[in-house]
């Protein structure tokens, strides 16, 4: 995350230690990135918040991911809770990458629908 923090930007100048890491993952997540995928949903007056990450050129719903903890998708669940092949999800990754470089779509909402979206995962 320091590299891309010093180079403020997502698209991919090769990093070794980086896709060492987070293998073809760091490649999906650095597109989502780019594509514009991540929304950073903050509760006010609270300041809590949520990523909100999707794939434009998929018709999926998005998923909702804390960039340290969880993530909705199959992926989290099959590789890094039940096999632990993985250290995060390309969802995961894409929230960190995207807060680092500023590239998130910030969007403010109350506190009660903050909760309302947090009853729904
Ligand atoms: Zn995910």
């Amino acid at each position: 995350m320091y590299y891309v923090r010093l180079n403020r930007c997502c698209s991919i100048n090769y990093n070794p230690r980086l896709h060492f890491l987070f293998g073809k993952n760091f490649e999906r997540a650095t597109r989502i990135v780019d594509q514009g995928g991540v929304k950073r949903i903050s509760g006010d007056p609270s300041r809590r918040f949520l990523f909100q990450v999707s794939i434009s050129l998929l018709f999926l719903p998005p998923y909702m991911c804390f960039a340290e903890h969880h993530c909705t998708c199959y992926s989290f669940f099959y590789d890094i809770v039940n096999r632990g092949e993985q250290l995060c999800c390309k969802h995961q990754l894409a929230a960190r990458l995207a807060a680092a470089v500023g590239a998130c779509i910030e969007v403010k909402v109350s506190d009660e629908e903050l909760a309302i979206l947090l009853s729904k995962l």
